[in-house]
């Protein structure tokens, strides 16, 4: 990864870390799922309200996780807010491929925007679990899932 994305990663990933966006319950939520991290300990519990054009009003986290975790679900509610259903299943989709590995992050960028700066969880295979959560934990709710998502 070259220097500027580095820089850029760390001051994305602190800024939503020390203020994190959407860190409510959601009122009128209408799906919500948890998800649990083990190895790391995060928690998170993700709400999200669907408004009557089917895009998503409102998404809001709760929970106790790292920093990662924190930032990660802090863009994520940021990102999700105003898509659809199905915009949001891509941005997913392509959030996953970035940080499993199978994403050139110049590509990813396209698609992702922002959130490609989580390129630089790569480089600590034991930090990928705390970034995907979130995500994973949003996908259940999406999906109408009740039981807990666990990374293991
Ligand atoms: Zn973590």
């Amino acid at each position: 990864m070259d220097s500027e994305l580095r820089d850029l990663y760390q001051q994305v990933i602190l800024d939503h870390h020390r203020r994190p966006r959407n860190f409510h319950p959601v009122p009128g939520a209408d799906r919500a799922a948890e998800g649990y991290n083990p190895l790391c300990g995060d928690r998170v519990k993700v709400e999200l309200k669907t408004g009557a054009d089917g895009r998503y009003e409102d998404v809001g986290f709760t929970g106790t996780g790292c920093a990662i975790c924190t930032a990660s679900a802090s863009m994520m509610t940021e990102t999700l807010k105003g898509r659809t259903r199905e915009e949001a299943e891509t941005l997913f989709q392509g959030f996953h491929r970035l940080l499993t590995g199978a994403d050139d992050p110049a590509e990813a960028q396209e698609r992702l925007g922002k959130l490609a700066v989580f390129a630089g969880v790569r480089e600590f295979p034991v930090r990928v679990k705390c970034a995907t959560l979130p995500w994973h934990t949003f996908h259940a709710a999406a999906q109408g899932k009740s039981e807990a998502v666990s990374t293991e």
